[in-house]
């Protein structure tokens, strides 16, 4: 029977740099991984901040970076709304290629991994020092004194842990297909008819004419569940899309996002943490919902709360004090806490306007003294700040006024 101090499960972005980061300040690391491959199938439109490059401290960009973007466009029914970036800020990039280089850093710094093992059981040893994870129908037993759940959206670790991280899924899908992109500019698609609840995207890759096209819906504010449905009618009816897309190249991929819920309630609470006597478990990245619910982006928070968890399992086991664990949950919350719980207002609202609504957005947005003050202030990552200086314009305000029974109503319908 194999023991470590460390066991992370999942081999993502989030699973990778925690077990770097625990392998690093000296605990003995395992990574499981269920897939024969790192990174794939690939479930992400792969749209990341420099910041977030930067987060992955890993030092050859160009392997897995595919275009550089000058900016977004955001089209409502009526409006377009152009910002464009300042500085380069935001890259599409191939996440297969970045997990695989994530996960040889994790090696580099002395973890170890195992694949095509899915772990289907945790249970707390005899003594109570070590937990024992086994991977399917394998007899063969690991032990582990913590264990940090890295295992996306729909976490086992989370349920076996008895941890529930309060939490709604969103629902992806996305095609990789020839397309006439703006230059270099991503491109996000609002409205009720074309992705309730959310957005759809266009995001430009390296090649010439490829694009990764793709939408989510909130099936709280949808009349239908199937995002498939809302895609195909968005290729073959909207007019960009008539224009400019050629058809899909490669098959589709279909995935979740999960939205947190609640979480102004949870503040205090230890939703990502389990302490027990001598051992404990943590949760990280879409399986500790640690995602931007604005736009759904979960790399850069995985990243960051990844290092964090790494950092602190090593030292409750070097120290043989699990109760350093619980300082896992302050430190993430510390860290992107408040823009979790602004984004998920912004959602709402979001689940609740009319496409009316979305174009005064995008027609206010569009003033020149508004694209300054998101040229300045803009940030992918962080976001909270630029919207609420949205709130002081006077026709988002009454904008804001007009629907704010309907928001307060809403608050209960979708829970957050
Ligand atoms: C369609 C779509 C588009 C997206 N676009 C973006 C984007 O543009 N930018 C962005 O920042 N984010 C985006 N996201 C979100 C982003 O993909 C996730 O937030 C990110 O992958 C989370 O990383 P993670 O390491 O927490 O989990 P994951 O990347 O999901 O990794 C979890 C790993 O755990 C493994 N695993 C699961 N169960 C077990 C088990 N029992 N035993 C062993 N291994 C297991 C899985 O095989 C997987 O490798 C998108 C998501 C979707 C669905």
């Amino acid at each position: 029977m194999q023991k470590y101090d460390v066991i992370v499960v999942g081999a993502g972005p989030s699973g990778c740099i925690a077990a770097k980061y625990a392998a690093k300040a000296g605990a003995s690391t395992l990574i499981v991984e269920k897939d024969a491959e790192i990174g794939v199938p690939v479930q992400c439109a792969g749209l990341i901040s420099k910041r977030a490059i930067e987060e992955s401290e890993l030092k050859d960009v160009k392997a897995f970076i595919n275009k550089e973007l000058k900016g977004a466009i955001v089209r409502s029914h009526s409006y377009e709304l152009k910002i464009q970036s300042p500085d380069k800020t935001a890259f599409a990039i191939r996440r297969d290629v970045f997990d695989r280089a994530l996960a040889e850093d994790a090696l580099k710094a002395g973890a170890e991994i195992i694949m095509s093992s899915r772990i289907k059981k945790l249970n707390r040893g005899v003594g109570g020092e070590e937990l024992t994870l086994a991977a399917g129908d394998s007899k063969e037993e690991l032990k582990a004194t913590v264990v940090i759940g890295a295992d996306g959206v729909r976490s086992k670790i989370a349920k076996m842990a008895g941890l529930s991280v309060a939490r709604h899924l969103l629902s992806c899908v996305q095609v990789e297909c020839e397309y006439e992109a703006v230059d270099a500019f991503a491109e996000i698609f609002i409205g009720r008819n074309i992705a309730p609840g959310f957005f759809a995207w266009a995001i430009p890759l390296g090649a010439e004419e490829v694009a990764r096209i793709g939408l989510c819906i909130d099936k709280r504010c949808s009349r239908h569940p199937n995002p498939l449905r809302f895609l195909k009618a968005f290729l073959a009816e909207h007019p960009e899309m008539a224009e400019r897309y050629k058809g899909t190249r490669t098959g589709f991929t279909a995935g979740a996002i999960p939205i947190a819920t609640g979480l102004h309630r949870r503040m205090h609470g230890l939703s990502t943490v389990r302490v027990f006597k001598g051992n404990g478990v943590l949760l990280v990245g879409d399986a500790a919902a640690q995602v931007k619910p604005i736009t759904g982006g979960g790399v850069y928070y995985g990243l960051k709360c990844g290092k964090i968890a790494g950092k602190i399992a090593a030292e409750a086991c070097l120290s043989n004090d699990m109760g350093v664990l619980r300082d896992y949950e302050t430190g993430w919350r510390k860290e992107i806490g408040a823009e979790i719980a602004f984004g998920l207002k912004v959602h709402r609202l979001r689940c609740i306007l009319k496409d009316s609504d979305f174009d005064t957005i995008c027609r206010v947005l569009s003033q020149e003294q508004m694209l300054q003050q998101i040229a300045k202030q803009g940030d992918m990552d962080y976001q909270a700040c630029i919207f609420r200086n949205f709130l002081k314009n006077h026709e988002l305000i009454k904008l804001a006024a007009r629907n704010i029974i309907r928001y307060l109503y809403a608050k209960r319908r979708l829970g957050n």
